[in-house]
């Protein structure tokens, strides 16, 4: 499990990474943080 944290419009986001399932997500602090919400955040929308 590889997990990079980084700061998106303020928001700390964490991509999850796991090589053995060949899974990768996205948590913010809410949890589990759809692809299209991470996008609505790299845009600045709230
Ligand atoms: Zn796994």
């Amino acid at each position: 499990m590889v997990e990079i944290t980084l700061s998106v419009a303020g928001e700390r986001v964490t991509l999850k990474s796991c090589s053995a399932c060949d899974l990768r997500w996205w948590e913010g602090y809410q949890g589990k943080l759809p692809l299209a919400r991470l996008l609505d955040l790299a845009a600045g929308e709230r």
